[in-house]
């Protein structure tokens, strides 16, 4: 008899959890992650699924012939952020073993291939790139970018594989398996609060904001604290300080979204002027437009108060992800299947966090299911969703996986 959802939740409940802060460290290739993959191996074997590691360290759980083709996939990833909650990621595999386990209980056989994937190193916690495994799955990671990325130590993700029994030489891109997939359809958590407060624990994705990561420099002069007069100083921190400010203004105003959530000073002193200010801005967008629009105020803000303060400003983008917008046929075809056995609305919401099932949908037709969070926090050990809105995200998903692969 293969653990309920509760089970499953209990039993991966403690792995990773910090006694300090209770958020999650489960970094991948790390003894955290080691233990979440052996579960999955576990659930797989207790379900009698095929189970196979690919080529970039994601793990694939099969019911019924991969090679088969025209696969409904479903899951997302077990690892977290530095001091996560228990939901984000780890709902989607759980959701998807129970799901099989709901198709079962209603003797309904699949007559496509099924499969639970767990993606590797999702949230890039440790070498800094989100989303690395289905990343390198669908070519938009190189391996030779991937062997150069370090975690905080200087230990480079192809050592790290090795040392967690991953072979890294055969990482890359993975045509041939994207080729088995027909659909993949991922559950998650709802990071945010459009299904708070209303009567739908589940609700339907419409598009991924595009979002991105910019690297502003500002360089003054650093200086004693006691004896540079106010007005003879060359200071980049109220320059920073007044583009933040401006930033969030802005984000605001435009519906968006705006961080500066990372910061370096140096010489980081108490006493000293600083003579520079590296801070990182995370902005991202209902659509590409408002994005740059918002992205050219923030800029323009960064330059009049570096001119003020008598400072340099630099501006570099490190990253940008475009808009995704999910297939949208598939998409009506899950409210379609949702609302026929549901006596409430399916909400069909945006969000602004990024996912696999992102960069699966450049690749294959690709749909997500989130599941209500009544405060709406995500990233955070006070990430939570009710236990019976999980149980409905099971039946959502169940009710998913029945439409696509048992018609
Ligand atoms: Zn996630």
């Amino acid at each position: 008899m293969p653990s309920s959802f509760q089970e499953m939740w209990a039993e991966l409940l403690p792995v990773g959890r910090h006694a300090g802060s209770g958020g999650y460290r489960r970094f991948a290739w790390t003894s955290a992650d080691t233990e979440c993959r052996d579960w999955f191996r576990e659930q797989a074997a207790a379900r009698g699924l095929d189970v196979e590691t690919d080529r970039n360290g994601n793990q694939w759980a099969w019911l019924g012939d991969p090679s088969a083709g025209d696969a409904v996939v479903t899951g997302s990833h077990l690892d977290s952020v530095p001091d996560g909650g228990a939901f984000d990621g780890p709902l989607g595999v759980v959701s998807a073993f129970a799901a099989l386990d709901e198709l079962a209980a209603r003797g309904v056989r699949p007559s496509r291939p099924v499969a639970v994937v767990n993606f590797g190193d999702e949230e890039g916690a440790r070498f800094g790139l989100a989303c690395a495994g289905s990343r390198l799955t669908a070519g938009q990671l190189t391996p030779e970018r991937a062997a150069a990325l370090r975690d905080a130590d200087g230990v480079t993700l192809t050592q790290a594989m090795e040392r967690a029994g991953h072979d890294p030489e055969a990482i890359g891109p993975d045509d041939e398996r994207l080729a088995r997939i027909g659909v993949f359809v991922e559950l998650h958590v709802e990071q945010g609060r459009h299904l708070a407060g209303t009567g739908s624990p589940v609700g339907v994705a419409s598009a991924i904001w595009p979002h991105g990561r910019w690297r502003f420099d500002f360089r003054g002069e650093a200086n004693h604290a006691g004896t540079t007069r106010m007005q003879d100083r060359h200071d980049p921190m109220p320059a920073y300080a007044a583009t933040m400010l401006a930033a969030r203004e802005r984000a605001a105003a435009a519906g968006a979204r705006a961080t500066f959530g990372k910061l370096l000073v140096e010489p980081n002193g108490v006493n000293a002027v600083p003579s520079l200010v590296r801070a990182w801005l995370d902005a991202r967008a209902a659509d590409e437009e408002t994005l740059a629009l918002l992205l050219g105020t923030i800029e323009d803000a960064a330059r009049e108060h570096a001119a003020r303060e008598g400072v340099e400003v630099g501006l570099e983008r490190e990253s940008f992800t475009p808009v995704v917008d999910f297939a949208p046929a598939l998409r009506d075809e899950l409210v379609r299947l949702l609302a026929a056995r549901r006596p409430y609305e399916v909400p069909v919401l945006p969000t602004g966090a990024g996912h696999d099932a992102g960069i699966l949908a450049a690749k294959v037709p690709t749909a997500m299911l989130f599941v209500r969070n009544p405060t709406g926090v995500s990233h955070s050990p006070a990430e939570h969703a009710r236990e019976d809105d999980c149980v409905a995200g099971v039946e959502a998903l169940a009710d998913v996986l029945e439409g696509l692969a048992c018609r």
